[in-house]
């Protein structure tokens, strides 16, 4: 493939943007190698400056999961857009989105819209420490909750990917209030609660991990934790960000069973526009002002555009309740096919799978919290690998540490040339 174009877009950037990229990981700094300037995009395939034709996988790392430009997302964009931009007043979509998202996701009342991943992980963190009194909390090594200061302890993905596991800028503070714990250890979030007794506001997790590869919660995880927050009196929350309206209409929630008291959505919700929110039962919701004492607030947090893109994503996914089967039906196949062809090929490795999100593991060693997902990932075979499948027409994430978003766009022809490019690039090795 000729990435001419990409490549003398990437030297302006450098020079105007730091490392050339609005996000780190964007860079390809892990894999090696320059990024991809992406022109358009239209259902599961993306057209780069130089008219290469990519399969994608990333999606715009999850929200997209009914494939690029979906129509009725982009058609409720542009009527919207006609009526203006934005009001900085109340306007009726802001309820309408509300409403569909409580009614999809269990154990809600009501929900705040932010304007990404990241405020809605901050700001549920606030609200958690306003309504208990309480400061610390404790995170899971590996998840990763935005690019917040309380967030930037041992974080997953980008974070870790870049080797930069506890950012400068985090004081010494703000990092003696997070707590790390293991994930998948229920036994070590046991200790920590004992020894911080009385301190802690709440329990921060990914419920399926998505920042270290994708990594399950083990059987009895996440009830044990619910068990833990109802004996303690701290507060349960879940980062959907990755896995709300994906793995469930009502994510992991509805998924597994077990309620959090406080939920984050980012991705999915805006249906590729910045949104993120947050969301839990009346007694916590009206913490927030102005009902509550707990500040929030967002110049453009439920923007009109970004609502309606939101609303109309939300409003597929209510009404076509079978696209999460069909999307777990593809996933799998994408899951036996490559499992066949790595066996055949002989080479070490652990694929992981929940719902649409899986990810591809190059050692023998079952990955279930971070240091298994970092040991696999430190074997180099991955940066082979994603180059290998850029080759081939794939654009998997380039980090070892990434999930693979499934798309509803994707065809089993879309799969089975997937399939095919995973066997000729291993069968390199
Ligand atoms: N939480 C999780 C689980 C995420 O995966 C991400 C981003 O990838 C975030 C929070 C932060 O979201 P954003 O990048 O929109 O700030």
């Amino acid at each position: 493939m000729i990435y001419k174009r990409s490549s003398q877009l990437f030297a302006n950037a450098q020079k105007v943007i730091p490392g050339g990229v609005n996000s780190p990981v964007r860079a390809f700094k892990a894999v090696g190698g320059e990024p991809i300037f992406v022109e358009r995009a239209e259902g599961a395939y993306l057209y780069d400056e130089d008219g290469n034709k990519l399969i994608d996988y990333i999606n715009s790392w999850g929200p997209l999961i009914l494939g690029h430009a979906h129509k009725p997302v982009i058609d409720a964009v542009i009527e919207k857009a006609k009526k203006g931009t934005s009001f900085g007043t109340p306007t009726e979509i802001e309820t309408r989105i509300a409403e569909l998202a409580v009614k999809m996701v269990p154990n809600i009342d009501k929900i705040r819209m932010v304007n990404s991943g990241t405020e809605a992980c901050m700001s549920a963190v606030r609200l958690a420490r306003g309504f208990t009194g309480k400061e610390k909390i404790i995170k899971f090594a590996g998840c990763y909750h935005g690019h917040s200061d309380s967030f930037l302890i041992q974080a997953g993905s980008g974070a870790v990917t870049f080797g930069t596991p506890n950012s400068p800028g985090v004081t010494q503070g703000t990092a003696k209030d997070t707590l790390l714990a293991k994930y998948n250890d229920l036994d070590n979030v046991k200790e920590l609660v004992e020894v911080n007794k009385e301190e802690i506001a709440c329990i921060i997790l990914e419920p399926v991990a998505g920042n270290m590869g994708c990594i399950p919660p083990a059987k009895g995880f996440l009830e044990g934790l619910r068990k833990i927050c109802d004996e303690t009196g701290i507060l349960l929350v879940f980062d959907e960000v990755m896995t709300g309206f994906r793995l469930a209409a009502g994510g992991v929630q509805e998924r597994a069973g077990v309620k959090a008291d406080i939920v984050c959505f980012g991705k999915v919700i805006g249906g590729g526009l910045p949104v993120g929110a947050f969301a839990a039962r009346n007694e916590i919701m009206d913490y927030l002002a102005p009902a509550g004492p707990v500040y929030q607030a967002g110049t453009l947090s439920g923007n009109p555009l970004a609502m309606a893109a939101g609303l109309a994503m939300l409003t597929e996914l209510d009404s076509k309740r079978e696209i999460f089967e069909s999307l777990e039906k593809k996933t799998k196949y994408l899951h036996e096919g490559m499992q066949k062809v790595l066996n055949e090929n002989k080479i070490d490795f652990t694929i992981n799978r929940v719902g649409s999100m899986i990810s591809v593991h190059f050692g023998k060693e079952p990955v279930t919290d971070f240091d298994s997902a970092a040991k696999s990932a430190n074997l180099g075979t991955f940066n082979k690998f994603f180059h290998g499948m850029l080759e081939n027409g794939i654009y998997i994430a380039p980090s070892a540490y990434e999930t693979w978003f499934i798309s509803e766009a994707l065809s089993y022809e879309d799969l089975d040339k997937t399939i095919e490019a995973v066997d000729k690039v291993t069968k390199e090795f």
